[in-house]
């Protein structure tokens, strides 16, 4: 007898196993662009993160995605995850806007 089992995924931001429906999934796809797959069917390698910006914000601060897919990962692939996210997640809660002087990531 089978039972069914909720698939579970871990966030590379934080770390936690969750159901993998609560996650957002993010594919680096065949031609190398990376983004976030809000379908779930993209070709591709991917990594999954929570529904909560503070996840992708430590995704982005600890360059995790080019550990992940072991490439570079540009800033500007960063800002346009965060971007599709915003887009997306409309509800999520905003960012905290509050915040200055970020930016600088140790390189
Ligand atoms: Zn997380």
């Amino acid at each position: 007898m089978k039972q069914k089992k909720v698939p579970m995924r871990r966030c590379i931001g934080c770390y936690e196993s969750k159901p993998k429906k609560e996650l957002l999934r993010i594919v680096k796809k065949t031609d190398g662009g990376i983004v976030l797959d809000f379908t779930g069917k993209q070709n591709g390698r991917g990594a999954y993160v929570c529904n909560n910006p503070e996840c992708l914000d430590k995704i982005v601060k600890g360059n995790k995605l080019s550990k992940e897919f072991e490439i570079e990962v540009l800033k500007e692939t960063y800002d346009s995850l965060k971007k599709q996210f915003a887009e997306n997640c409309g509800s999520c809660g905003e960012a905290d806007s509050s915040k200055s002087g970020g930016g600088a990531v140790g390189k």
